[in-house]
């Protein structure tokens, strides 16, 4: 899921993270309001920020608050549908605002997916930092003012904030709905495997030079038979807490493999493997084990692993991928050039591939130094005899940047969205 129209504000935003300013949020609350959009709205501050602040330093704090813009900007883009904005709207404080029609209880699910986000260690200059983010929350109507609504949900975060064990509150005054606690949600989730609520989804991908078909990367979905349809980031994250990421990673791998089958044998599919995959000491194996059951040929797929693999065990992943590489798999290194980007890895790890974040090409077109930085990666990876991936890839303009560049193949909104397997196998046989 993706927002097709993500406000981006280019006044008044905030020069440190990018994001835009409180004003530029009233604004264009007010406007959606007025037009009589219903919008949820997530108010965010940062317990321990000031604490970070003084014991390392503001360039410190400074670092820390442009990876949670980052992290809260690729959250809309993933998860929300409709109309966003994320707004930094005071000093370690973030808005999120969203047009798109959801429950309250899915608009909370979504909340409390943002702060688990945010929660996540944050790998800086000066060591890993933790923070621990506290929301509230509100749906705006017609007839509400922006400064009514910013003001409920300041007063409801200073509450949160001083709270130890609720991290999320209403602005409304109603509680947070237990009947969808995590571990509700947890408990729901082994479940949902057994009744056949994961569905996989295939994202197309092609050839910059010819514009053929080449395969597709499974995603994963949930049909939640109450809250609707929970989008792969949530979903893993559910998955995390409830300690069942190996269970449902190879639950996915299963489906996708199998629903791969009958695909024409010059197509590719490629799975996502998490960290907590490639740390299991028995991941190799196994996974070799599926892959030969289903009779999906191994040449045939690649594994996408993102950096944060090697942020536990390289020697240990790396040895694990060299396995799998060793039957034919081929190995993507994931969200390239979207987190720390340390070169090291690409000669640790056995890769094939590079996949470019969508960050990568985003604003290229219209930046020259934007543009160095892509080109010096893609001479570093024709170096390193890595095919490029150009990921996210959203207008004509990108597309053609990434094929004259050098990128060999692409994948985005442009030309497909994920879709199902019938629909993908329809695509196939064209
Ligand atoms: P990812 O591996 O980087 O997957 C690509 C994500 O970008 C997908 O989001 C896809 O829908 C989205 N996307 C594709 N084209 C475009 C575009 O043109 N514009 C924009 N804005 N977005 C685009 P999705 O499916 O929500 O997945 C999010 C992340 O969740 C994935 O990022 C991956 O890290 C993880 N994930 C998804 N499915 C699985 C899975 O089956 N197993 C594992 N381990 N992780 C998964
Ligand atoms: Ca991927
Ligand atoms: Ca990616």
């Amino acid at each position: 899921m993706s927002a097709k129209h993500s406000y981006k504000s280019a006044a008044k935003s905030d020069p440190l993270t990018g994001l835009a300013g409180r004003e530029d949020a009233a604004a264009r609350l007010g406007e959606w309001l007025g037009q009589g959009e219903k919008v949820h709205a997530l108010l965010i501050g940062l317990r321990r920020f000031d604490a970070l602040n003084l014991a390392y330093g503001t360039s410190a704090g400074d670092a820390v608050l442009g990876e949670v813009a980052q992290r809260l900007k690729h959250f809309a883009a993933d998860e929300l549908e409709g109309a966003w904005l994320t707004a930094r709207s005071g000093g370690d404080e973030f808005l999120l605002l969203a047009t798109e029609p959801c429950s309250r209880e899915r608009w909370q699910l979504a909340a409390g997916q943002v702060l688990d986000l945010l929660a996540k260690p944050i790998p800086t200059a000066w060591g890993t930092m933790r923070l621990s983010p506290r929301g509230a929350l509100l749906r705006g109507i017609e007839g509400d003012s922006a400064a009514t609504v910013l003001d409920r949900l300041g007063q409801a975060l200073h509450q949160a904030m001083g709270q130890a064990a609720r991290r999320l509150v209403w602005a409304d005054g109603e509680a947070t709905r237990s009947g969808l606690s995590a571990a509700q949600l947890e408990g729901d989730l082994l479940q949902a495997l057994d009744k056949g609520e994961i569905e996989v989804v295939y994202q197309p991908q092609f050839s910059c030079r010819d514009d053929r078909l080449t395969g597709a990367e499974a995603l994963a979905r949930w049909n939640h038979p109450t809250l609707g349809r929970i989008g792969a980031g949530a979903l893993f994250a559910i998955a995390e807490r409830a300690d069942h990421v190996a269970q449902l990673s190879q639950h996915i791998a299963r489906l996708a493999l199998k629903g791969a089958k009958g695909w024409p044998m010059d197509l590719r599919l490629s799975l996502n493997v998490t960290p907590n995959d490639l740390a299991s000491p028995d991941f190799a194996a196994g996974f070799a084990r599926l892959v030969k059951q289903t009779k999906f040929e191994p040449w045939r797929l690649t594994l996408e692993v993102t950096e944060q693999v090697l942020l536990a065990d390289v020697a240990h992943a790396s040895q694990t991928l060299a396995e799998l590489a060793k039957q034919g798999m081929r190995i993507a290194l994931d969200d390239f050039g979207a987190g720390f980007c340390n070169f090291r890895y690409l000669k640790l790890l056995p890769l094939h591939y590079l996949k470019l974040d969508r960050s990568m090409i985003e604003g290229v077109a219209g930046d020259a130094r934007d543009l160095a930085v892509l080109r010096a990666i893609l001479a570093m990876a024709g170096a390193l005899e890595l095919k490029v991936i150009a990921e996210g890839v959203e207008t004509e303009a990108q597309r053609a940047l990434a094929a004259s560049e050098g990128c060999e193949f692409y994948q985005g909104f442009l030309r497909a969205q994920p879709m199902g397997a019938a629909a993908f196998l329809e695509l196939a046989r064209g």
